[in-house]
């Protein structure tokens, strides 16, 4: 709770890919706030982190966190390993705040709130056709061929041709 709230977003961002790419080696918990990892980096760092007692009690020896009191990606890798749960919904987070922030590009309402224009049916099917292409866009020949297929065998089922 503490690591994140006083990280900053692109260590929070930095630190899940470290902990996604498994860079966090040696984990221990010693209690249930008290939690000890090495961290694969440009070198193996030593790092412990205490989620009740973030600024007195966690400690990195990188050279972003040593010797002052900021939260360093390695701090949150760790905390990722901990608690994969916390991972999971940050992750969440990001995701969606990253559609809400493609919707206000596209229609430029950027002081609103995204769920006023959720009852809007037109401006949503155009989201979703834009969300959709661009899904299908990437999709590789054979994954369209399947794609296909399943969409075909739900829509008409035994009715087909
Ligand atoms: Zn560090």
């Amino acid at each position: 709770m503490g690591i994140l709230n006083q990280a900053r977003a692109s260590v929070i961002w930095r630190g899940y890919e470290y902990y996604k790419d498994k860079k966090v080696i040696n984990f221990r918990k010693e209690s249930d706030s008290v939690f000890y990892g090495s961290v694969k980096g440009t070198t193996t760092y030593d790092v412990k982190i205490d989620i009740n007692h973030t600024v007195k009690n966690t400690y990195c020896n990188c050279p972003f966190a040593k010797d002052n009191r900021k939260i360093c990606k390695h701090m949150v890798a760790l905390y990722f390993t901990a608690f994969p749960n916390e991972a999971e919904r940050y992750i969440k987070n990001v995701e969606e705040e990253r559609i809400e922030e493609r919707f206000n590009e596209m229609y430029g309402y950027p002081d609103e709130d995204f769920e006023d224009y959720e009852d809007n049916e037109e401006i949503k099917d155009s989201f979703i056709y834009e969300v959709i292409s661009d899904y299908v866009n990437q999709l590789s020949v054979s994954e369209l061929r399947s794609k296909l297929i399943d969409a075909l065998i739900e829509l008409y089922g035994k009715d087909f041709p």
